[in-house]
Order: structure tokens, then C-alpha cells, then sequence
């Protein structure tokens, strides 16, 4: 069918074939899939399901006619800013937006330093520097934003080697990025280096915890070990938190924060000459649906710091298990030393295995990895989704690892992220 029909369908027909449609999509609900949903248990999803019922049609595009979305931002921005410390600093209050998602907040971000680049020290050919871990986002913000990327590389252990950062940044950088955690091995950068580094150019310092921001303040508070890497670490100007990933909201929603209020402004657009009228816009969106906002907003309210805190509980006793596991199975390691909830899985050096044939071999038992190289891994994003199926799981790879034995596949691929 390439065109849509003259006449339109009755509801529970058109229901029907949308849910026909989902057949061959992952089946997350069964805990099988390592990320890219997160499911924060039944009461979870009756909360966000009934404010997204409330919030379905509104739309923030203009919060004067919908104030109750000024207020919802206001409030989640401010929670999240208060886990993050950014309250009580020596510039006031952090303050900052919420966006349609990591990959917004970071562009946002980029842009921020740019233009604060621009106005502030006449930098007109930016740079930034990233550690090669530094989410694919960066890439992409430098692409549209027009600005030239100087990528320092990685440790041993899979941080970023901040000598390396410190000798690359120069009178034109205008952004170095962190990570906290990062994705593709879950390790969390040096922030506090890092963040010296960038001051020590007057350029912004972004903290990517688009990963850890719903989980490290909670990590902290069941008393693990993280390094310093919110606001209270100086020279830190914004960070992305993703709500929409373990802070266990819906899809299509995460927050940009900056440490202070003139840093903020340099990510907003104006523009007052236009015969539609005044145009203000936070973000990169015009329209903005109400929906992921409310269900963001309903999902902490109901979760509170007690219920993030068992969440995380729970997610770091899957991760801590899914790790010694692997550790203790022949043939597999763990890639780093990652301490939350990322875990990169890959062959043992000599083993002979080939891990995308082991992850065919995992999901044909349907169990969900993304595929990352060098060295070839399968990467899981370990959540509360995954409660109560670990074991299993292990006695499945400890089985596709003897199944498999030296057989490969031609399939190299490694698709994080895709078009069509
Ligand atoms: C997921 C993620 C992003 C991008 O966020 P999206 O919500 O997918 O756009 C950026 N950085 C890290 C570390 C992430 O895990």
C-alpha cells in the first residue's frame, strides 16, 4: 500500500493492524533487551500512561496559553538541577530546559558554546574536544553547527586520557566534553580534570550524563563510590540528564542544564521581526508536545528519591551480577572497569570466539545487544527491565558460547543508531 486510502478505517481496525505491525519488534517487556527501553515496573507505566492520556494534545510551543507546561518544565528542571547540586552555587541556581531527548540537550549544549565562544572571547572558528567515546551527538551538533572536532583518544581502561585533552585544546576550543558515565564501555571520565582543562582556555565544560544522570546521585546515595562529576566540580557549565532512559519516563524527553542563567541565554533564539509574531524558542524544536513533559513530571512524582534509589539499587545488583557472570564464563571478558550500568562484553583475547556470532546466537534465544567494534562487543544497557533475568541469561551465553564454538559471520555491522 503506497498510498493513503480514500476512505478512513474504524478505530479498533486501524488498532488491530498497528498492533499487528509491532509482531517482530524486540519484546523488552520479557527483560530480554539491554536498553533502548526502561521499564520501571506497572505503576510506572500507570502513571505515565494516564498523564500522557491528560497531555496527549497539548503542546509547549507557547506556555502563555498552556502555563501548566511552564510550570511542569520549571519543576522537573529544578528537581533535576537539585540532584545534580546545582543549587547554592557562587552564579545562583542552574537553571536550563527540557528537550526532546540526549541528542537535543547535547546540541543544545554545543550551540551554547559556541555562541558564548563567539561573544565572549571572538572566537569565530570553534573547536571542541572530545574524548573518543564522547557520545556520536557531539559529531553530529559539530556537523550542523559548523564547528571542528579535535578527538583525543582513550586509556587502556577506556577513560579519556586527559594529558592527551589538555595538549589538544588551544585559543579557538570552546567546549570540552565529559563523560558520565559514557556509553560504549560505561566508564566514567576524569570530570574534575576535565573541567580544569576547560577552564583553563575559558571554554565550557559539558558533562554528558545522559547515561548516568538518573542513576549516579542514587549511586551515591546507596553509598557506591562516584567520582565528583555534577555541579559541584568547577568549570562544569552544563550537563544532559536523560529522563527518558533510566529516569524511567516515556521516550522523548530529557533535560540541558547550565550552571548559571547567562550561560542558559546562549542557547535560546529570538526573534522579534517576523509577521507571525514574536518567535522565543529553548530548544531545537518549535511545536513541542506536552506529552513526554507531563509523563517526565507524573513519572518523578510518583517515583520520588526513595523509588529512584530502588531502581538504581536493583539495576547496579543486575549489572554487578551480569559483570561477575561474564567474568567468570571462559572465553568472554568485560571491556573497562565500569562500575554502573553499561557493560561491554567481548571475546577473550586466544579464545577464538566471535562475538557477533554470539549475538546472533543470544538473540535467536531473544536476547537484545547492541554491537559495537573495535574490539567486537556486545553492549548492555542494564536496567530494572532486567530484574529477575540475569541468571538466566548467563546460563544462555555460557550455553551460545559452547554452541557456537569457532563459527563466525559474515555480518559486521555495528547499527547503534539507524535512517530508515
Ligand atoms: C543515549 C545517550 C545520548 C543520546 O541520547 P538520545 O536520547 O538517544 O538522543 C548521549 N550520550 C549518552 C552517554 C547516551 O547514553
Amino acid at each position: 500500500m503506497t498510498e493513503l486510502g480514500t476512505q478512513g478505517r474504524p478505530v479498533d481496525e486501524v488498532i488491530a493492524d498497528l498492533t499487528e505491525k509491532q509482531a517482530n519488534d524486540v519484546k523488552w517487556a520479557d527483560g530480554k533487551t539491554f536498553g533502548m527501553v526502561y521499564d520501571g515496573g506497572p505503576s510506572v507505566h500507570e502513571v505515565a500512561e494516564q498523564a500522557a492520556r491528560l497531555y496527549l494534545h497539548e503542546n509547549a510551543l507557547n506556555t502563555q496559553a498552556f502555563p501548566s507546561l511552564a510550570a511542569i518544565q520549571r519543576e522537573v528542571v529544578g528537581w533535576t538541577s537539585s540532584l545534580l547540586h546545582g543549587e547554592l552555587l557562587d552564579e545562583g541556581a542552574a537553571s536550563g530546559f527540557l528537550t526532546s531527548g540526549g541528542t537535543e540537550s547535547i546540541l543544545c549544549a554545543v550551540l551554547a558554546a559556541r555562541e558564548r565562544g563567539a561573544v565572549e572571547r571572538g572566537v569565530t572558528e570553534p573547536e571542541m574536544v572530545l574524548p573518543e567515546t564522547a557520545h556520536a551527538a557531539f559529531h553530529k551538533a559539530a556537523h550542523n553547527f559548523g564547528l571542528t572536532v579535535r578527538t583525543a583518544p582513550v586509556r587502556e581502561d577506556y577513560t579519556a586520557d586527559v594529558e592527551a585533552m589538555e595538549t589538544t585544546v588551544n585559543a579557538d576550543t570552546v567546549l570540552v566534553v565529559g563523560s558520565a558515565p559514557q556509553y560504549p564501555q560505561g566508564v566514567q571520565d576524569d570530570i574534575a580534570a576535565i573541567a580544569q582543562i576547560a577552564m583553563s582556555v575559558d571554554a565550557n565544560c559539558h558533562v554528558d550524563a545522559c547515561m548516568g544522570g538518573f542513576v549516579l546521585p542514587f549511586a551515591e546515595r546507596l553509598g557506591r563510590e562516584v567520582e565528583p562529576w555534577d555541579f559541584r566540580v568547577p568549570g562544569v557549565t552544563t550537563i544532559s540528564a536523560d529522563i527518558h532512559k533510566l529516569g524511567y519516563a516515556p521516550k522523548g524527553v530529557s533535560v540541558i542544564l547550565h550552571r548559571s542563567k547567562a550561560s542558559r541565554q546562549y542557547q535560546t533564539f529570538v526573534f522579534d521581526g517576523w509577521l507571525g509574531g514574536f518567535y522565543a524558542s529553548p530548544n531545537m524544536q518549535g511545536t513541542r508536545s506536552g506529552l513526554p513533559m507531563a509523563c517526565a513530571w507524573a513519572v518523578m512524582q510518583h517515583l520520588g528519591i526513595d523509588g529512584y534509589v530502588e531502581l538504581t539499587r536493583q539495576t547496579l545488583i543486575n549489572a554487578d551480577r551480569m559483570r561477575a557472570g561474564i567474568m567468570a564464563i571462559d572465553g568472554v571478558r568485560v571491556l573497562g572497569n565500569g562500575q554502573f550500568h553499561l557493560v561491554a562484553m567481548a571475546a577473550e583475547p586466544d579464545s577464538g570466539l566471535d562475538m557477533f556470532a554470539l549475538g546472533d546466537a543470544l538473540l535467536q534465544r531473544g536476547w537484545y545487544h547492541d554491537r559495537q567494534t573495535p574490539p567486537d562487543n556486545l553492549h548492555s544497557t542494564v536496567s530494572n527491565t532486567n530484574t529477575g533475568v540475569i541468571d538466566d541469561y548467563l546460563t544462555d551465553l555460557d550455553a551460545c558460547i559452547g554452541e557456537i564454538g569457532g563459527t563466525t559471520t559474515d555480518d559486521r555491522s555495528t547499527t547503534y543508531a539507524t535512517l530508515e
